[in-house]
């Protein structure tokens, strides 16, 4: 087994730690957390349990990710134990990013301190909107007045990398409320931005009351997507991926590793990792990842990691693209022929303007990013 990890024990890995609580759910949210939060001392002694697992291994982290559900419902205590159960497992470098995802009613100054404290030392916020009443649609607690004041206790606090989500697509959004939203953003100043169409998924409060019909068309939210990236473009902002734009510097570290492949444990219940050619991920079920201690059966994920259908799929999502003699390196069923079958293909989108060549890179343009789904749809490997 230790034998299995050598490849990547000499680099840093990404850390993702799932916490699954929130305060209630969100109107369109189908990521997996719960209201209750009984089982938070269970969920915190499996958590140790799980990552005692990859004690010994020599593994190096070179970021650290608290996602959720809502890890800022976590006490500064609670969040030091699994600080500490990081620092026992892993040897966390030095110059390691360290997120935490807080959403902004949870949050103050003295809080957001003692998180600092800990080596916290980037924020990402979801905020979504600078208009109330499309946050009211949303389902969420905070109202903007809210976040800002969350993100002026974040500088307070002394934090310098901050992100914030926004949403587009959402209910009562229109052409003004968007520039709205953008300019209030702009005026927080954050170092990062990550922009989300909404999608309504199957199961969620959204898909029941069919909150589309409070939507523009998806015409209407691709010009708002070209209007997010333009205005931050202007604002200095690089488009790095689909979703997101950062101030030089500011780009996610941690996110990077899923886009370019790169190694990540996930812990927590829906967590998700990828190490040494293997994708796996603990069931989405709080209650028998307490039972088990953590150690609840991980789950294969099909598809090896060095794919090229995978890696063009990530890949493609970053303004850097990918480079198809690479990833024919990597998988011997992307060769010479099925490089230039691809190249073929691709030759009808760059002339329409949604993505570059420039010999064996290619590249979505901002239009192309917008409509990757069809694309990857079209141009990857059957
Ligand atoms: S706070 Fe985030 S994770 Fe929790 S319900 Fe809302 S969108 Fe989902």
């Amino acid at each position: 087994m230790e034998r299995q990890f050598e490849s990547v024990s000499q680099k840093g890995i990404g850390v993702y730690i799932h916490v699954p609580f929130c305060a209630s759910k969100c109107s369109y949210c189908d990521f997996y957390s719960r209201v209750r939060q009984d089982q938070k001392a269970g969920y915190l002694d499996a958590l140790e349990q799980e990552m005692f697992g990859w004690k010994n291994r020599g593994l190096k982290a070179d970021t650290v990710f608290f996602g959720g559900g809502t890890p800022s419902l976590l006490t500064p205590s609670e969040l030091e134990r699994i600080v500490h159960a990081v620092k026992t497992n892993f040897a966390l470098l030095p110059d390691a990013e360290v997120t935490m995802e807080a959403n902004p009613e949870t949050v103050d100054q003295a809080y957001l301190e003692a998180v600092a404290a800990l080596g916290i030392n980037r924020l990402s916020f979801g905020v979504q909107s600078a208009i109330d009443r499309e946050l009211k649609a949303l389902g969420r607690r905070h109202t903007y007045e809210r976040a800002v004041q969350a993100v002026s206790d974040a500088k307070a606090a002394s934090f310098s990398n901050i992100s914030v989500d926004l949403m587009l697509g959402i209910p009562y959004q229109t052409a003004d409320s968007l520039r709205v939203t953008l300019s209030q953003i702009l005026a927080l100043a954050p170092q990062h931005v990550s922009c989300y169409l909404l999608k309504i998924e199957e199961g969620t409060p959204f898909y029941r009351k069919n909150a589309g019909q409070l939507c523009v068309s998806e015409d209407e939210t691709a010009d708002f997507y070209l209007t997010v990236a333009r205005t931050l473009r202007q604002a200095g902002y690089h488009h790095y991926e689909i979703s997101n734009f950062a101030l030089p510097g500011f780009e996610s570290h941690h996110n990077l590793k899923y886009w370019r492949d790169q190694p990540y444990l996930g812990f927590g219940p829906a967590a998700h990792s990828c190490i040494d050619g293997r994708r796996f991920y603990n069931p989405p079920d709080l209650q028998q990842y307490i039972e088990t201690d953590g150690r609840c059966s991980l789950r294969e994920e099909s598809g090896a990691v060095q794919d090229a259908a995978e890696r063009l799929m990530l890949g493609l999502r970053l303004d850097e693209g990918v480079d198809l003699s690479e990833i024919g390196k990597k998988d011997p069923s992307f060769d010479e022929q099925a490089q230039r079958q691809f190249l073929k293909k691709a030759a009808v989108y760059e002339r329409a303007g949604l993505l570059e060549v420039d010999g064996s890179r290619v590249f979505l343009t901002e239009e192309g990013m917008l409509v990757s789904n069809m694309l990857l749809a079209r141009l990857l490997p059957d």
